[in-house]
Protein backbone atom coordinates (compact mmCIF):
# COMPACT_ATOMS: atom_id res chain seq x y z
CA UNK A 1 0.00 0.00 0.00
CA UNK A 2 1.45 2.91 -1.38
CA UNK A 3 1.04 6.24 0.18
CA UNK A 4 0.48 8.07 -2.27
CA UNK A 5 0.36 7.80 -6.42
CA UNK A 6 0.82 10.50 -8.88
CA UNK A 7 -0.63 9.72 -12.06
CA UNK A 8 0.86 11.88 -14.93
CA UNK A 9 4.16 13.40 -15.38
CA UNK A 10 3.82 16.34 -16.76
CA UNK A 11 3.97 20.03 -14.54
CA UNK A 12 1.28 19.47 -12.60
CA UNK A 13 2.52 15.76 -11.73
CA UNK A 14 6.11 16.78 -10.76
CA UNK A 15 5.33 19.16 -9.12
CA UNK A 16 3.11 16.97 -6.85
CA UNK A 17 5.64 14.54 -6.88
CA UNK A 18 8.49 16.99 -5.41
CA UNK A 19 5.80 18.23 -2.87
CA UNK A 20 5.17 14.64 -1.70
CA UNK A 21 8.57 13.59 -1.62
CA UNK A 22 9.77 16.43 0.41
CA UNK A 23 7.15 15.56 2.90
CA UNK A 24 8.66 12.36 3.13
CA UNK A 25 5.44 10.35 1.31
CA UNK A 26 7.55 8.41 -0.92
CA UNK A 27 5.51 9.19 -4.18
CA UNK A 28 4.75 6.80 -6.82
CA UNK A 29 4.81 8.68 -9.99
CA UNK A 30 3.38 7.21 -12.75
CA UNK A 31 4.74 8.70 -16.37
CA UNK A 32 1.77 7.96 -19.08
CA UNK A 33 2.05 7.93 -22.70
CA UNK A 34 3.65 11.58 -22.95
CA UNK A 35 6.28 12.08 -20.58
CA UNK A 36 6.86 15.60 -19.74
CA UNK A 37 3.59 16.58 -20.74
CA UNK A 38 2.77 19.15 -23.32
CA UNK A 39 5.73 21.35 -22.30
CA UNK A 40 7.63 18.83 -23.66
CA UNK A 41 6.58 19.91 -27.08
CA UNK A 42 6.79 23.15 -26.97
CA UNK A 43 9.84 25.38 -27.30
CA UNK A 44 10.54 28.43 -25.35
CA UNK A 45 8.39 29.48 -22.51
CA UNK A 46 8.73 33.14 -21.76
CA UNK A 47 5.66 33.72 -19.08
CA UNK A 48 7.48 31.07 -16.92
CA UNK A 49 8.59 33.31 -13.20
CA UNK A 50 12.15 33.22 -12.71
CA UNK A 51 13.51 32.63 -16.36
CA UNK A 52 13.88 36.05 -17.52
CA UNK A 53 15.41 34.93 -20.26
CA UNK A 54 13.00 32.38 -21.06
CA UNK A 55 13.76 28.31 -20.75
CA UNK A 56 13.38 26.02 -22.95
CA UNK A 57 10.24 23.48 -22.56
CA UNK A 58 11.61 20.14 -22.45
CA UNK A 59 14.64 21.11 -20.65
CA UNK A 60 12.25 23.08 -17.54
CA UNK A 61 10.61 19.40 -17.55
CA UNK A 62 14.31 17.66 -17.44
CA UNK A 63 14.76 20.29 -14.03
CA UNK A 64 11.23 19.18 -12.71
CA UNK A 65 11.94 15.56 -13.16
CA UNK A 66 15.83 15.63 -11.72
CA UNK A 67 13.97 17.99 -8.44
CA UNK A 68 11.55 15.06 -8.14
CA UNK A 69 14.06 12.21 -8.21
CA UNK A 70 16.33 13.67 -5.86
CA UNK A 71 14.06 13.77 -3.09
CA UNK A 72 12.95 10.05 -3.47
CA UNK A 73 10.03 10.13 -6.15
CA UNK A 74 10.05 6.56 -7.47
CA UNK A 75 9.10 6.60 -11.52
CA UNK A 76 6.97 4.39 -13.29
CA UNK A 77 6.18 4.26 -16.72
CA UNK A 78 2.57 3.37 -18.25
CA UNK A 79 -0.98 4.30 -18.78
CA UNK A 80 -3.77 4.21 -16.02
CA UNK A 81 -6.03 1.80 -17.17
CA UNK A 82 -8.09 0.93 -14.61
CA UNK A 83 -8.51 3.06 -11.35
CA UNK A 84 -11.06 1.58 -8.43
CA UNK A 85 -12.23 2.48 -4.55
CA UNK A 86 -11.35 -0.47 -2.72
CA UNK A 87 -11.85 -1.19 0.99
CA UNK A 88 -7.72 0.62 2.38
CA UNK A 89 -7.84 3.27 -0.79
CA UNK A 90 -7.83 2.91 -4.48
CA UNK A 91 -6.12 0.61 -6.82
CA UNK A 92 -4.81 1.19 -10.19
CA UNK A 93 -3.99 -0.98 -12.97
CA UNK A 94 -0.41 0.03 -14.64
CA UNK A 95 -0.31 -2.27 -18.13
CA UNK A 96 -0.13 -5.62 -15.93
CA UNK A 97 1.06 -4.16 -12.99
CA UNK A 98 -1.85 -4.00 -10.05
CA UNK A 99 -0.80 -0.34 -7.39
CA UNK A 100 -3.08 -0.32 -3.96
CA UNK A 101 -2.32 3.57 -2.41
CA UNK A 102 -4.15 5.40 0.53
CA UNK A 103 -3.93 8.57 -1.86
CA UNK A 104 -4.41 9.84 -5.52
CA UNK A 105 -3.15 12.54 -7.17
CA UNK A 106 -4.64 12.47 -10.86
CA UNK A 107 -2.42 14.77 -13.13
CA UNK A 108 -2.95 13.40 -16.29
CA UNK A 109 -3.44 16.81 -18.27
CA UNK A 110 -5.10 17.12 -21.45
CA UNK A 111 -4.02 15.77 -25.28
CA UNK A 112 -4.83 17.50 -28.64
CA UNK A 113 -7.93 18.05 -29.98
CA UNK A 114 -8.50 16.60 -33.58
CA UNK A 115 -11.26 18.04 -36.64
CA UNK A 116 -12.69 14.31 -35.82
CA UNK A 117 -13.33 14.25 -40.01
CA UNK A 118 -11.95 10.56 -41.49
CA UNK A 119 -9.45 12.14 -44.02
CA UNK A 120 -7.36 13.31 -41.28
CA UNK A 121 -6.62 10.38 -39.71
CA UNK A 122 -5.97 9.17 -43.44
CA UNK A 123 -3.17 11.66 -43.67
CA UNK A 124 -2.34 11.43 -39.93
CA UNK A 125 1.35 10.80 -39.69
CA UNK A 126 1.82 11.90 -43.81
CA UNK A 127 1.19 15.34 -43.44
CA UNK A 128 -1.47 15.88 -40.65
CA UNK A 129 0.44 16.87 -37.57
CA UNK A 130 -0.17 18.05 -33.90
CA UNK A 131 2.71 18.91 -33.07
CA UNK A 132 4.67 21.75 -34.85
CA UNK A 133 7.80 21.09 -32.80
CA UNK A 134 8.24 17.46 -33.52
CA UNK A 135 7.17 18.13 -37.31
CA UNK A 136 7.95 21.25 -38.98
CA UNK A 137 11.56 20.43 -39.44
CA UNK A 138 10.02 17.83 -42.32
CA UNK A 139 8.49 21.14 -44.04
CA UNK A 140 11.80 23.21 -45.22
CA UNK A 141 10.81 25.10 -48.19
CA UNK A 142 7.37 24.12 -47.78
CA UNK A 143 3.81 25.27 -47.66
CA UNK A 144 1.80 24.34 -44.26
CA UNK A 145 -1.75 25.55 -42.95
CA UNK A 146 -1.93 26.09 -38.98
CA UNK A 147 -5.66 25.12 -37.90
CA UNK A 148 -7.15 27.14 -35.10
CA UNK A 149 -6.70 30.98 -33.46
CA UNK A 150 -5.45 31.01 -29.83
CA UNK A 151 -2.16 30.94 -28.37
CA UNK A 152 -1.05 27.75 -29.87
CA UNK A 153 -1.90 28.53 -33.19
CA UNK A 154 -0.20 31.96 -33.39
CA UNK A 155 3.08 29.75 -31.34
CA UNK A 156 3.08 26.87 -33.96
CA UNK A 157 2.51 29.82 -36.68
CA UNK A 158 5.62 31.14 -35.76
CA UNK A 159 8.07 28.56 -35.23
CA UNK A 160 6.95 26.84 -38.72
CA UNK A 161 8.08 30.26 -40.41
CA UNK A 162 11.95 28.89 -39.36
CA UNK A 163 11.19 26.08 -42.11
CA UNK A 164 8.20 26.65 -44.76
CA UNK A 165 8.24 29.28 -47.12
CA UNK A 166 4.30 30.14 -45.95
CA UNK A 167 2.36 29.75 -43.17
CA UNK A 168 -1.52 30.10 -43.53
CA UNK A 169 -3.25 29.94 -40.19
CA UNK A 170 -6.77 28.86 -41.03
CA UNK A 171 -9.13 30.18 -38.14
CA UNK A 172 -13.09 29.48 -38.14
CA UNK A 173 -14.08 33.48 -36.77
CA UNK A 174 -12.97 36.49 -37.61
CA UNK A 175 -10.66 37.73 -34.37
CA UNK A 176 -8.43 35.31 -32.54
CA UNK A 177 -8.61 34.15 -29.55
CA UNK A 178 -4.27 34.45 -28.50
CA UNK A 179 -3.00 36.87 -26.05
CA UNK A 180 -2.18 40.28 -27.89
CA UNK A 181 1.35 39.84 -27.77
CA UNK A 182 1.08 36.87 -29.74
CA UNK A 183 -1.55 38.01 -32.27
CA UNK A 184 0.88 40.87 -32.84
CA UNK A 185 3.82 38.95 -33.26
CA UNK A 186 2.08 36.66 -35.85
CA UNK A 187 0.53 39.36 -37.87
CA UNK A 188 4.06 40.70 -38.00
CA UNK A 189 5.57 37.92 -39.79
CA UNK A 190 5.65 38.52 -43.68
CA UNK A 191 5.83 34.69 -43.70
CA UNK A 192 2.66 34.00 -42.09
CA UNK A 193 -0.92 34.51 -43.98
CA UNK A 194 -4.49 34.75 -42.44
CA UNK A 195 -7.51 32.95 -43.62
CA UNK A 196 -10.90 33.86 -41.36
CA UNK A 197 -14.12 32.35 -41.31
CA UNK A 198 -13.29 28.79 -42.82
CA UNK A 199 -13.23 25.70 -41.30
CA UNK A 200 -11.16 22.38 -43.02
CA UNK A 201 -14.02 20.37 -44.56
CA UNK A 202 -11.68 17.61 -46.07
CA UNK A 203 -7.77 16.96 -45.82
CA UNK A 204 -6.99 16.15 -49.57
CA UNK A 205 -4.25 13.94 -50.83
CA UNK A 206 -2.54 11.95 -53.34
CA UNK A 207 -2.91 8.51 -51.07
CA UNK A 208 0.57 8.95 -49.96
CA UNK A 209 0.98 12.96 -48.55
CA UNK A 210 -1.48 15.36 -47.71
CA UNK A 211 -1.68 17.84 -50.72
CA UNK A 212 -4.15 20.16 -49.74
CA UNK A 213 -7.26 21.16 -47.57
CA UNK A 214 -10.75 21.79 -48.74
CA UNK A 215 -11.74 24.79 -46.41
CA UNK A 216 -15.83 25.66 -46.05
CA UNK A 217 -16.60 29.53 -45.39
CA UNK A 218 -18.88 29.67 -42.50
CA UNK A 219 -20.66 32.49 -43.21
CA UNK A 220 -21.13 31.81 -47.02
CA UNK A 221 -20.76 28.28 -47.49
CA UNK A 222 -18.57 28.77 -50.25
CA UNK A 223 -15.91 25.50 -50.24
CA UNK A 224 -11.97 26.20 -51.60
CA UNK A 225 -9.48 24.42 -52.07
CA UNK A 226 -5.93 25.37 -50.85
CA UNK A 227 -2.89 23.40 -52.03
CA UNK A 228 -0.71 23.18 -48.55
CA UNK A 229 2.27 20.31 -48.16
CA UNK A 230 1.49 19.80 -44.17
CA UNK A 231 -1.64 20.73 -41.99
CA UNK A 232 -1.19 21.14 -38.35
CA UNK A 233 -3.95 21.51 -35.88
CA UNK A 234 -3.65 23.84 -32.90
CA UNK A 235 -7.21 23.45 -32.00
CA UNK A 236 -6.96 22.98 -27.98
CA UNK A 237 -6.82 19.96 -26.29
CA UNK A 238 -9.34 17.37 -24.71
CA UNK A 239 -8.76 16.34 -20.79
CA UNK A 240 -7.55 12.65 -20.34
CA UNK A 241 -10.26 11.30 -17.93
CA UNK A 242 -11.20 8.12 -19.83
CA UNK A 243 -9.87 5.58 -16.90
CA UNK A 244 -12.17 7.65 -14.35
CA UNK A 245 -15.61 7.98 -16.21
CA UNK A 246 -18.43 6.42 -14.00
CA UNK A 247 -15.72 6.93 -10.93
CA UNK A 248 -15.03 10.41 -10.70
CA UNK A 249 -17.11 13.38 -10.94
CA UNK A 250 -16.32 14.94 -14.52
CA UNK A 251 -18.02 18.22 -15.77
CA UNK A 252 -20.11 18.22 -19.55
CA UNK A 253 -16.66 18.87 -21.13
CA UNK A 254 -14.81 15.69 -19.76
CA UNK A 255 -12.57 17.45 -16.73
CA UNK A 256 -12.05 16.32 -13.66
CA UNK A 257 -14.36 18.54 -11.06
CA UNK A 258 -12.12 19.62 -8.36
CA UNK A 259 -12.91 22.22 -5.57
CA UNK A 260 -10.63 25.18 -4.58
CA UNK A 261 -8.55 22.94 -2.83
CA UNK A 262 -8.15 20.39 -5.38
CA UNK A 263 -10.64 17.99 -4.07
CA UNK A 264 -12.42 15.77 -5.99
CA UNK A 265 -15.47 14.28 -4.79
CA UNK A 266 -13.90 11.11 -3.45
CA UNK A 267 -11.66 11.71 -0.32
CA UNK A 268 -8.03 11.07 -0.52
CA UNK A 269 -8.07 11.71 -4.73
CA UNK A 270 -7.44 15.09 -6.06
CA UNK A 271 -6.88 16.49 -9.12
CA UNK A 272 -3.98 18.88 -10.93
CA UNK A 273 -3.14 20.48 -13.55
CA UNK A 274 -5.05 20.76 -16.97
CA UNK A 275 -6.88 17.32 -16.36
CA UNK A 276 -9.26 20.04 -14.11
CA UNK A 277 -8.65 23.42 -15.65
CA UNK A 278 -10.38 24.66 -18.51
CA UNK A 279 -9.57 27.80 -17.73
CA UNK A 280 -6.20 29.23 -17.39
CA UNK A 281 -3.61 25.98 -18.64
CA UNK A 282 -0.65 27.74 -17.97
CA UNK A 283 2.63 25.85 -16.91
CA UNK A 284 2.62 28.30 -13.36
CA UNK A 285 -0.83 27.27 -13.16
CA UNK A 286 -0.12 23.50 -12.99
CA UNK A 287 2.40 23.79 -10.65
CA UNK A 288 0.59 25.64 -8.32
CA UNK A 289 -2.23 23.21 -8.55
CA UNK A 290 0.24 20.31 -8.01
CA UNK A 291 1.44 21.78 -5.17
CA UNK A 292 -2.01 22.29 -3.79
CA UNK A 293 -3.44 18.85 -4.25
CA UNK A 294 0.21 17.67 -2.62
CA UNK A 295 -0.38 19.55 0.38
CA UNK A 296 -3.84 18.18 0.63
CA UNK A 297 -2.81 14.30 -0.06
CA UNK A 298 -0.56 15.23 3.09
CA UNK A 299 -3.41 16.86 5.68
CA UNK A 300 -5.27 13.85 4.05
CA UNK A 301 -2.52 11.10 5.43
CA UNK A 302 -2.00 12.67 8.67
CA UNK A 303 -5.53 12.54 9.15
CA UNK A 304 -5.84 8.78 8.40
CA UNK A 305 -3.15 8.70 10.56
CA UNK A 306 -5.31 9.93 13.69
P1 LIG B 1 -7.40 27.51 -27.21
O1 LIG B 1 -7.02 28.80 -26.58
O2 LIG B 1 -8.54 26.73 -26.64
O3 LIG B 1 -7.70 27.82 -28.75
C1 LIG B 1 -8.19 26.83 -29.60
C2 LIG B 1 -8.49 27.48 -30.94
O4 LIG B 1 -8.95 26.47 -31.83
C3 LIG B 1 -9.58 28.54 -30.85
O5 LIG B 1 -9.24 29.64 -31.63
C4 LIG B 1 -10.82 27.81 -31.39
O6 LIG B 1 -11.68 28.66 -32.07
C5 LIG B 1 -10.22 26.82 -32.36
N1 LIG B 1 -11.01 25.59 -32.48
C6 LIG B 1 -11.44 24.76 -31.50
N2 LIG B 1 -12.10 23.71 -32.00
C7 LIG B 1 -12.08 23.87 -33.35
C8 LIG B 1 -12.59 23.11 -34.43
N3 LIG B 1 -13.23 21.95 -34.23
N4 LIG B 1 -12.38 23.58 -35.69
C9 LIG B 1 -11.72 24.74 -35.90
N5 LIG B 1 -11.19 25.50 -34.92
C10 LIG B 1 -11.37 25.06 -33.66
O7 LIG B 1 -6.18 26.47 -27.25
P2 LIG B 1 -4.61 26.75 -27.35
O8 LIG B 1 -4.30 27.75 -28.37
O9 LIG B 1 -4.01 25.39 -27.47
O10 LIG B 1 -4.23 27.36 -25.94
C11 LIG B 1 -4.56 26.63 -24.74
C12 LIG B 1 -4.03 27.39 -23.53
O11 LIG B 1 -2.62 27.35 -23.52
C13 LIG B 1 -4.45 28.85 -23.51
O12 LIG B 1 -4.76 29.21 -22.21
C14 LIG B 1 -3.21 29.57 -23.99
O13 LIG B 1 -3.10 30.87 -23.45
C15 LIG B 1 -2.10 28.66 -23.49
N6 LIG B 1 -0.91 28.77 -24.35
C16 LIG B 1 -0.02 29.76 -24.06
C17 LIG B 1 1.11 29.93 -24.85
C18 LIG B 1 2.06 31.01 -24.51
O14 LIG B 1 1.74 31.86 -23.70
N7 LIG B 1 3.23 31.04 -25.09
C19 LIG B 1 1.31 29.09 -25.95
C20 LIG B 1 0.38 28.10 -26.24
C21 LIG B 1 -0.74 27.95 -25.42
P3 LIG B 1 -12.53 29.80 -31.31
O15 LIG B 1 -11.55 30.91 -31.03
O16 LIG B 1 -13.56 30.17 -32.30
O17 LIG B 1 -13.07 29.16 -30.09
Amino acid sequence: MENVIILGAGIAGYTAAIYTARANLKPVLVGGPEVGGQLTLTTEVENYPGFPSGVQGPELMQMMRKQAEKFGTRFIEGVAKRFDVIKEGYEVQIGEQVLQAKSVIIATGASARWLDIPSEQKYKGRGVSTCATCDGFFYRGKEVAVIGGGDSACEEGMFLTKFANKVSIVHRRDELRASKIMQDRAKKNPKIAFIWGNVVEEVLGDGQRVTGVKLKNVKTGMITEMKTDGVFLAIGHVPNTKSFEGKLDLDEKGYLKTDRCMHTNLLGVFGAGDVQDFKYKQAVTAAGSGCQAAMEAEKYLEGLEH
